[in-house]
Order: C-alpha cells, then sequence, then structure tokens
C-alpha cells in the first residue's frame, strides 16, 4: 500500500491571495496520513517536506498546472493511488459552456479505472453507429459499432459534466482557480519554481503540465507551436427541453471541403459540429449569434435537420475552433519529460479531432503517468526522472502515429476536388470502408487504480 504526501496547508503559511485554503482544507483522502506529510508505507519518499513558511514561495510536491480533462484525470488517478497534487487553473471556475466530446472504449476503460464510469453512463447515451450521408441527405453507409467490435463502447459526453465529475473526486482545494502560469523556471535545488500571473510563486517538485494545446510548459520545454491544419470546427450543443427526436447513432454528413455530424448525447441534448477549409485560422469570433449564423450559411441547404439542430443550440455552447496539431517526430521534438517536469494530454501531443481520440489519450496518458509515478515512489531504486522517462517511452508509440493518422483522416475528409469526392461518395464509402480496423485504435487495456493494487 502506497500512501504519499496529500500536502495539507497550514493556514499560517499561507499568502493572503491563498487565504481560501485556509479552515482546516486538506487536500487528503481520509486514508492518508493523518498529519498528512510522511507517507506510511512507502519506501522512498519523493519529498521531504510540505508547505511551510518560504519567503520566495510557498513549497509542493507535485503541481499539476491546468484543470481540463487531463489535469483532472491525472489528479484523481494520483489521488486513487494515495497520492496529492495540487492542480493550478487559470480561470476562475472549471470550464462551464463548451459542447461534448465523443468517448470511445479506451476512454471509458481509463474512466472505469479510476471510477467514474458509470456515473457518466448513467448521464449519456450509448451510441450503437454511425450512418455517413452526403450532402443531400442520402446514406452512403451506416455502421453498428458492435457488429464491428462486440467491445466498443461509444458515448457522446458533455465536457462540463466530465469535469465536474472528476473534479468531484478530489479532496477539497486540489484546485486552486484564478491560477495562472506566468513563468516557469529550475530552481538552484533542482525544484521547479512556478511563477504565476498574480506575482505568487510555487516550488514544486514534480510539474505536470495539463496545460492544453498553448501550453506554456511545453513551450518551456522547447516544443514548437502546434500547427494549423488547414480547416476549422464549429462545434455547438442543441438543446431539446421536450426531448431529441434522434436515434443513438453519429450522423455523418460529407460534402466538398466541408463536412458536418450530429450525435445525441442526451434525451435532451445532440451535439453538432462543421469543419470547414480556409487557409487560415482566421480571427477569434466569439460572438455567438455570428457564429451560428456563419455556421447555418456553410450547410444552409444541407439536411433540414442539422440546421433545426443549430436552431435550438443556445449561444454560451457554440464555438469556433482552429484545428491544430504537433507531430512528435522522432530525434527533433524534445522528450515528454524535462527533469522533473512532465507533458500530459494536448500539451505535449495536440492531434485533430478526426479519430475523437485527444480526449480519450489525455485520459489514457493520466492513468499511465500516475502509475510510473507511484511505482517510483515505492521502490527504492527508481527515480521519479526515470518513471517520467519511462512514460514518455510508452506513451509515444501510441500518440506519434494516432496523431498522424488523425491528420490524414481530416485531410483526406475535407477534400475538394469534385472528381474525389464522387469516387468518395459512389464507391469508397459504399463499398471499400471497414470500420473495424479503423477503429483497433481504441483497443487499451486498463486495470482499476485503487492504492494498494499492483502496479
Ligand atoms: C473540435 C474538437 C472536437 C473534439 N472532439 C473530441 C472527441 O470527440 N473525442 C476526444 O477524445 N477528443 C476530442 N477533442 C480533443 C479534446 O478536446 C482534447 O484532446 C482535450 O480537451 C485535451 O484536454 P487537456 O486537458 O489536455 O487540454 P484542455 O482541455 O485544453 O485543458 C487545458 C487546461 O489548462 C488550463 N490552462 C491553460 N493555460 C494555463 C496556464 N498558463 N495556467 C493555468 N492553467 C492553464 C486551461 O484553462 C484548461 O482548463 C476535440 C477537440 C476539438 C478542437
Amino acid at each position: 500500500m502506497a500512501y504519499f504526501s496529500p500536502l495539507c496547508l497550514n493556514s499560517s503559511f499561507l499568502p493572503p491571495s491563498l487565504n481560501h485554503l485556509q479552515g482546516g482544507a486538506c487536500r487528503c483522502p481520509q486514508s492518508y496520513s493523518s498529519f498528512c506529510f510522511h507517507a506510511r508505507t512507502r519506501s522512498k519518499p519523493i519529498c521531504a517536506s510540505t508547505t511551510k513558511a518560504e519567503p520566495q514561495g510557498r513549497k509542493e510536491d507535485i503541481v499539476i498546472v491546468g484543470a481540463g480533462i487531463a489535469g483532472l484525470a491525472t489528479a484523481v488517478s494520483l489521488h486513487r493511488l494515495g497520492i496529492g497534487s495540487l492542480v493550478l487553473e487559470q480561470d476562475d471556475s472549471l470550464r462551464t459552456g463548451g459542447t461534448s466530446l465523443t468517448l470511445f472504449k479506451n476512454g471509458w476503460r481509463v474512466l472505469d479505472a479510476i471510477g467514474v464510469g458509470s456515473d457518466l453512463r448513467s448521464q449519456f447515451l450509448e451510441i450503437q453507429g454511425m450512418a455517413v450521408k452526403s450532402e443531400d441527405g442520402r446514406e452512403l453507409r451506416s455502421f453498428r459499432f458492435k457488429d464491428e467490435d462486440e467491445s466498443q463502447e461509444v458515448r457522446a459526453v458533455e465536457r462540463r459534466i466530465l469535469l465536474e465529475t472528476l473534479a468531484n473526486q478530489l479532496p477539497p482545494e486540489s484546485v486552486q482557480f484564478s491560477s495562472k502560469l506566468a513563468k516557469i523556471e529550475t530552481s538552484a535545488n533542482g525544484e521547479t519554481l512556478l511563477e504565476l500571473v498574480d506575482g505568487s510563486r510555487l516550488y514544486a517538485k514534480i510539474v505536470i503540465g495539463c496545460d492544453g494545446v498553448r501550453s506554456p510548459v511545453a513551450r518551456w520545454m522547447g516544443f514548437s507551436e502546434p500547427n494549423y491544419v488547414g480547416h476549422y470546427a464549429y462545434r455547438g450543443l442543441g438543446y431539446y427541453p421536450s426531448g431529441q427526436p434522434f436515434e443513438p447513432k453519429v450522423n455523418y454528413v460529407y460534402g466538398r471541403g466541408l463536412r458536418a455530424g450530429y450525435v445525441p448525447v442526451s434525451p435532451t441534448k445532440v451535439y453538432w459540429f462543421i469543419c470547414f477549409n480556409n487557409p487560415s485560422p482566421g480571427p477569434k469570433i466569439t460572438d455567438p449569434a455570428a457564429l451560428k449564423k456563419q455556421a447555418k450559411e456553410l450547410v444552409r441547404n444541407w439536411p433540414a435537420e442539422l440546421l433545426n439542430i443549430i436552431d435550438l443550440t443556445p449561444d454560451d455552447t457554440i464555438i469556433r475552433t482552429p484545428l491544430v496539431d504537433r507531430w512528435l517526430w522522432p530525434a527533433i521534438s524534445p522528450p515528454a519529460s524535462r527533469g522533473r517536469v512532465v507533458l500530459v494530454g494536448d500539451a505535449w501531443h495536440p492531434m485533430t479531432p478526426n479519430l475523437g481520440q485527444g480526449a480519450c489519450c489525455a485520459l489514457e496518458d493520466a492513468v499511465v503517468l500516475a502509475r510510473k509515478l507511484a511505482d517510483a515512489t515505492k521502490s527504492e531504486t527508481a527515480s521519479v526522472e526515470e518513471a517520467l522517462r519511462s512514460y514518455g517511452s510508452e506513451r509515444w508509440p501510441r500518440i506519434f502515429p494516432l496523431t498522424i493518422r488523425a491528420n490524414v483522416v481530416g485531410s483526406l475528409l475535407q477534400w475538394e476536388n469534385p472528381v474525389v469526392c464522387s469516387v468518395r461518395n459512389s464507391l469508397v464509402i459504399p463499398k471499400l470502408v471497414r470500420l473495424g480496423p479503423v477503429l483497433e485504435h481504441t483497443n487499451f487495456d486498463c486495470e482499476p487504480l485503487l492504492e494498494g493494487t499492483k502496479i
């Protein structure tokens, strides 16, 4: 059984900006040692001290930057293995708007492993299959997921609910909001100094960068900016207060340089997206009325049900995102870790959403990293640095090909040439495509993460 420092904070040590951590706030699971810092049974502590008065900054063991899917899943995975962490989030709350994500069976294996699968399953419809249509509404092909793979599980999950469910697994005060990382550097004693935009400073033994596609942690580690892939996506979540009318399947509509899709999420919500070719990402537009108008304009002659879903979409769920990725070329891209700083999720491997794998892979990363870290804390010989390197080596062969594959699939689906599109619609989709092999990447084994289980 590995018990690890949960980092209780003594209020007298806190700067005024961190007063919300007072009042007995403690990120300890009940099972952690009562006065928090020393591991009960682990043989080799990663850290020797916890929060204490420091003129230059507060001390933490593990700091996770970013309370998105990667950050919260990593914190929950560590927590399940008896390891505490502090999550810093730049916003003043979890992301409350936003749309939904399709999670395949690999995502569900991880959610089960960290103990939130059943809770989420009960709120979201299981999607039985998919139908592919041409822009005039003609069905080109349909598939049933279970016919291709009996163990496949597909559900579209509201991002807000996924984040809240993960955050609810953590001890109080595990997530510190309004805490935007401004600067990161290695300090003389080997710890990592994190400076926030409000000027407050933390020294962390281990930093896990889960700060998304524009990750400052990745930039500091030498990663390039992600590349715009030539199309962007409009997304929204249609709301049907009296119940949505659709069968539980993903519907794709393929046009020329333009494609759309919609999928029921729950009895009252339907997620939709439109991908559109554009040579540049263009200016950031946040006005939902303008975005809705643009989205409708793009598909104005397409099946009416798509336009109806867009019409029924509340403003706060409509967004437009330029699609980006970063290919982790061997020997060119930096490794996933530098010393005791490591990347998880989009911060490390932004990928286009064409395979619906970005969040699924972030969840996979989280459990793999947590296991390696917990293992290192129990071992007499393994170091944290080695554990982080081993995480990078294990995950890279999974992530790199998937990123390329997602990009290639997107490029093929965004073809504009009328002849190529006609061959796609009359031959490739109806006769040649097999779904089973296309979804093989969703195979991922994952045992439950429980304190004391073999890691
Ligand atoms: C159009 C589209 C559709 C998608 N569909 C799917 C899908 O169907 N299935 C799927 O699996 N994936 C999908 N994805 C991918 C998925 O959204 C991402 O892979 C996933 O959100 C990655 O999670 P993350 O936690 O790594 O990053 P994010 O979700 O971006 O979270 C990063 C967090 O870090 C915080 N942060 C950033 N900078 C700082 C800072 N300086 N200091 C403190 N905090 C900071 C942010 O506020 C945010 O909370 C889609 C992506 C797009 C663009």
